[in-house]
């Protein structure tokens, strides 16, 4: 089994959070379609919008900005 086969255990709901920052689904699942990109073995880049892989329900994924008391790094030159 991979990826192409498979179906979540619930039913597609269609439901759109898109603007909705979410850890984890309406569902229950923490477990979401995401497009990546790799550098080095580790994921580099990350798309916000995704989809829940066990219903389908569209959400934002967080990303490190978004954590409340976020500071930026200092950049080091
Ligand atoms: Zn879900």
């Amino acid at each position: 089994m991979d990826i192409r086969d498979y179906k979540g255990q619930w039913p597609d709901t269609g439901h759109d959070f898109s603007d909705t920052i979410m850890h984890e689904c309406i569902c229950g699942s923490n477990l979401w379609r995401v497009i990546v990109s790799f550098e080095e073995y580790e994921i580099a880049t990350y798309a916000t919008d995704m989809e829940c892989l066990e219903c389908g329900t569209r959400a934002k994924a967080p990303t490190p900005i978004d954590k409340p008391g976020y500071k930026p790094e200092s950049l080091a030159f």
